[in-house]
């Protein structure tokens, strides 16, 4: 069965989209750490992220870094942090999380976003990219 997140690559679930290219999907975390929350994913299903050959990974990390310049220009932040958890969903994603201090990457507080502001921020994320 599909994961959730191909349903959102192929449209069948809607999410607040930033950028696709052929391999790489990245659109806004549903429970925000931080306000800018992205996750990105390889279009290919593989639950692991240590399981993708070198190829996948490497494409991987440079699609993260064209998304991780658009929030930093979109969201006032010291830096964007990647992480890796993946216990929820089983479809490798990195989460790109914009950051001013260490505390702001706690993954036990998510953020409180109207639907309005999550359309705001990937509007301005997207318009970065
Ligand atoms: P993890 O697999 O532990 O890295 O966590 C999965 C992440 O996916 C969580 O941060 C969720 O908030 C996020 N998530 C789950 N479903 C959706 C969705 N439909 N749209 C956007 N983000 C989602």
């Amino acid at each position: 069965m599909a994961t959730i997140f191909t349903k959102i690559i192929k449209g069948e679930i809607p999410c607040y989209k930033i950028a696709e290219d052929e391999n790489y999907f990245a659109f806004l975390d549903i429970n925000p750490v931080q306000k800018g929350h992205t996750l990105v994913v390889p279009k290919i299903e593989d639950d692991y992220i240590f399981h993708l050959d070198d190829q996948t990974l490497a494409g991987l990390m440079l699609f993260s870094k064209k998304v991780a310049k658009a929030i930093e220009k979109a969201v006032p932040c010291k830096r964007i942090s990647m992480a890796v958890v993946g216990l929820e969903v089983p479809h490798t994603h990195v989460h790109l999380i914009p950051i001013s201090q260490e505390s702001d990457l706690n993954f036990a507080k998510k953020q409180q976003l109207t639907p309005e502001e999550m359309a705001k921020i990937a509007e301005s994320i997207r318009a970065n990219f």
